[in-house]
């Protein structure tokens, strides 16, 4: 299922653009709608920031999967959803395992828990996390081989 939500008639209005939004996310969350298209309107650069920036916030971020842009019709955006099933979470809880990577900085032997098949979905996860032996970040590319054996490996997190 797809929903739309065209911005013309209240661009000019902050408050209704952000109820509408957070209403659109809400809808597509509990109707389980695969996409959502934004229509902010010929030439408004500013009111598709300022939907981008709403689209940005960490707790809107959490409720959908990706955004694409449209460059070449008004502006229009697309956010699209994945909604998990109770059996597919219960499913990747079940192949979590614990892996472990060597800290770049101290050589302590660290151990984390990472999702087999998502690692599969996705090929590879970065994560940055920090030592609990030394404190130094620590930049993790994390891999799963054919034989869904984790694969960690560790780099500086320092910028
Ligand atoms: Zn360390």
């Amino acid at each position: 299922m797809k929903l739309k939500l065209d911005l013309h008639e209240i661009y000019s209005d902050g408050r209704k653009i952000e109820e509408a939004l957070q209403d659109i996310i809400e809808q597509a969350v509990t109707k389980r709608a695969s996409e959502v298209e934004i229509i902010p309107g010929k030439g408004s650069g500013a009111l598709k920031k300022s939907v981008l920036r709403f689209l940005d916030r960490p707790d809107i971020k959490a409720q959908y999967h990706r955004v694409d842009k449209d460059s070449d019709n008004w502006g229009r955006l697309f956010v699209y959803f994945r909604h998990e099933s109770f059996e597919s979470k219960k499913t990747i809880s079940a192949v979590s395992q614990a892996a472990s990577y060597t800290c770049f900085c101290c050589q302590a032997e660290n151990r984390i828990a990472c999702e087999i098949s998502l690692l599969h979905e996705y090929g590879t996860e970065t994560r940055l996390v920090e030592c609990p032996s030394c404190g130094s970040p620590n930049l993790l590319t994390i891999r799963a081989n054919r034989q869904n054996k984790v694969i960690v490996s560790a780099i500086s997190g320092y910028k």
